[in-house]
């Protein structure tokens, strides 16, 4: 009878949340998730069970393995303003999460107005962001940075809610302000591009992170299309000799990393 009733009032006290098992914490504690969805389009879902999504190019993008239905971003980040990075998804997405804020360089907000998305959907009350600026959003904070690529074309540093810090690159060749962002920010993750043409080549992403020194590096935008290179292979060959101490990550598309 008295274990009856102990069960009983612990039921109540968990009922009402007053008490939790010791080990609560580390049973619910996830991780931060990154998937890579081919070229540049990378969606992470932080420990709270936000989704981020950088470049959301899913529909025509000939390496994603899923399809846009199975996708219901919190924020949207666009790197630049070209077919293979903004798509064409972006108003299905705001339309799916009506509080689905875009992140996007201050030029690039007419084209999104164009596409029918409005202020209350656009990072800084609609006016977008350029180099330096940050936003807060949902505890995660985003920082636009510089890409050489067309002039609009931005990076993003992107801290999490638990601190972890990732660097999405978007288009660009090798600049020296990688330097500094390297002394500025604890990377944990790079996401960067390799694929030549019109971005880093294998050689020159290898030596961009003996500046950058991140943690760990995803190789992206390759393989997409004829023009590109095809592999991660020369990258990963060149980074290991140039940057022994950078572990390095090749995912297939649609393959996952957890930070
Ligand atoms: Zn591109």
């Amino acid at each position: 009878m008295k274990k009856f009733r102990l069960a009983i009032i612990f039921t109540l006290l968990l009922t009402f949340g007053l008490v939790s098992f010791a080990n609560a914490a580390v049973v619910n504690k996830q991780d931060n998730n990154v998937q890579w969805l081919g070229h540049s389009a990378t969606l992470i879902t932080t420990e709270k069970g936000l989704d981020v999504f950088i470049d959301p190019w899913i529909t025509d993008n000939p390496k994603c393995p899923v399809t846009k239905e199975n996708i219901n971003p919190d924020l949207i980040l666009v790197t630049h303003n070209h077919f293979d990075h903004m798509g064409t998804d972006v108003p299905y997405f705001v339309e799916k999460n009506p509080n689905c804020i875009v992140v996007v360089h201050n030029d690039v907000v007419s084209a999104l107005n164009e596409m029918g998305i409005t202020e209350k959907n656009i990072v800084s009350y609609g006016m977008g962001l350029n180099y330096g600026g940050q936003a807060e959003l949902e505890g995660i904070k985003i920082t636009m940075v510089q890409a050489i690529h067309n002039p609009s074309a931005a990076g993003y540093i992107i801290e999490l809610e638990d601190g972890t810090t990732i660097y999405h690159a978007g288009d660009t060749g090798i600049f020296a302000g990688m330097e500094l962002l390297g002394n500025l920010y604890d990377i944990d993750l790079a996401l960067l591009p390799t694929g030549s043409t019109f971005v880093m080549n294998p050689f020159q992403a290898a030596h961009s992170l003996k500046l950058l020194k991140p943690k760990k590096v995803i190789p992206i935008h390759y393989g997409t299309f004829e023009v590109l290179v095809q592999d991660a292979t020369e990258f990963v060959k060149l980074s290991k000799k140039i940057a022994p101490n950078v572990k390095i990550e090749v995912l297939k598309p649609g393959g996952s990393l957890r930070l």
